[in-house]
Formats: C-alpha cells, sequence, structure tokens
C-alpha cells in the first residue's frame, strides 16, 4: 500500500475509535485536497473515498475537469471550502456539490440565481465565526438565525446545517468550548431546518469535533500529509 492509503485506512479507524469513545455515530470524513496532485485524489478514490474539499474554486474545477476527462470519479462530491467572493459564485453554482462558506445574503442569492436547473439543488452551510475574530470570515453567532431564515427560503439551495473553522487552541479542553457553542447554535436550529451536517474538526482538532458532536471532519493534513 502506498503511504496515502495507509494514512487513509489508519485514519477512518481512528475516527471510528473516537466516536466510539465519545459515543458518537460515525462522523464523515471529507478529504480537504487543496494544493495536493489529482495521483493523490485518485489514490483516495480509489481506496473509496468520494468527499473532496477544496479552498481556491479554479483549483477545484480543474481538479474535477480533469478527473471527468480522464473518465473517472464522475461520482466525486466536490465541496467548497475556501472563502467565497461574489465574482465566483457562478463558478461555484455551476461546479460544485456543496458550498460550506456562506456567510452572507447576497453570496447565497447568487448561488441560489445561478445554480442550473439541471443540477439538483446546491448544498450549503451556513459558516460561523464563532471565535469571534476580527480578521476571519464567516456570521457573528447573533446573525446566524437571520442568516438562517433568508436562506431557507432561496429556492436553489438546500440548507443543510453549519460549518466553522474556530481559532487555533492547544489541549483538548480548550479547543472543545468554541466546538460546544457550535454544536448548541446547531442543535438550536437542527429541528427547524432539517439539518444533518455540523461541520467542524480538522486534522490538529478532531477529537474535541467529535467529542462534541461534528458530523462531517475536514482533514488535510493527517491525510495528505503536510502542505508545501
Ligand atoms: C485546509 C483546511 C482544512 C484542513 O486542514 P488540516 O489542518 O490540513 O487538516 C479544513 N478546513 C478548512 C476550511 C481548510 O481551509
Amino acid at each position: 500500500m502506498s503511504s496515502i492509503e495507509t494514512r487513509y485506512s489508519e485514519l477512518t479507524e481512528h475516527i471510528r475509535e473516537l466516536c466510539d469513545k465519545y459515543n458518537r455515530p460515525p462522523a464523515q470524513l471529507l478529504a480537504v485536497s487543496k494544493t495536493k496532485p489529482l495521483a493523490d485524489i485518485q489514490a483516495l478514490y480509489s481506496a473509496g473515498q468520494r468527499s473532496f474539499g477544496e479552498n481556491y474554486l479554479q483549483e477545484a474545477v480543474e481538479k474535477k475537469n480533469h478527473l471527468l476527462s480522464a473518465g473517472s470519479a464522475d461520482d466525486i462530491q466536490w465541496h467548497f471550502i475556501g472563502p467565497l467572493q461574489s465574482n465566483k459564485t457562478k463558478l461555484a453554482a455551476e461546479n460544485m456539490c456543496w458550498v460550506q462558506t456562506v456567510d452572507r445574503l447576497k453570496i447565497a442569492r447568487r448561488l441560489s440565481e445561478q445554480r442550473p436547473g439541471q443540477m439538483p439543488p446546491l448544498n450549503v452551510l451556513v459558516q460561523v465565526n464563532i471565535s469571534g475574530e476580527e480578521s476571519k470570515s464567516g456570521v457573528p453567532s447573533a446573525e446566524v438565525p437571520a442568516l438562517l431564515g433568508q436562506i431557507a427560503e432561496l429556492p436553489r439551495l438546500r440548507l443543510r446545517g453549519l460549518m466553522a473553522i474556530p481559532a487555533p487552541a492547544e489541549g483538548l479542553e480548550a479547543q472543545r468550548q468554541p466546538l460546544r457553542a457550535m454544536r448548541l447554535l446547531y442543535e438550536q436550529h437542527a429541528q427547524t431546518y432539517d439539518f444533518d451536517t455540523l461541520s467542524m474538526g480538522m486534522s490538529s482538532d478532531m477529537e474535541a469535533a467529535i467529542a462534541e458532536g461534528s458530523t462531517k471532519l475536514r482533514v488535510g493534513t493527517a491525510l495528505f500529509g503536510e502542505r508545501k
């Protein structure tokens, strides 16, 4: 087995163990393949992985089209997880299966308007600035309820839940605090909107995220190795 396949099977096993440990249903794994070559994606695809996350839209679309023209991997679910500018919404709407970083109505409206009619509705998550960092994207927690109400009205979007990138913290307890706040926010709105996705947890805070009920882990480094 190549090293990436080994890491993949070890990681999925590790996630299973953590979900058992915290009595959580199995969390899904989103493979964050930004900056990584097609060969890595193909290796994981062969090993059974079907969801991939990218931060740069151009890169995501190039990878998607390469794999499609190679005649393989047409059942990959592509997730956009980077900051989304309004001049890129069309590219996202036409190519992605999910956009996890919706944090304002203008972007959501454009995505809904630009989602092609022959495609299923675009899955979206609202990104929350849970640590209240000034420079970070995401909607402040206090504005989440209003934004959810507005996005739920948009016909070509399917609102699935919430996403966050908390400020880096050391140690399990410190990491769990913002993630717990996310879970509470998620639980407040889950029934109203029929949520099924709480996207949180990366290579460095996976255990904390599982402990707090993440349903979708976004893992890059622990799977593909360090990025340049
Ligand atoms: C890069 C990135 C990840 C993956 O981070 P790792 O630390 O490499 O696991 C997850 N989520 C987002 C939004 C990212 O940009």
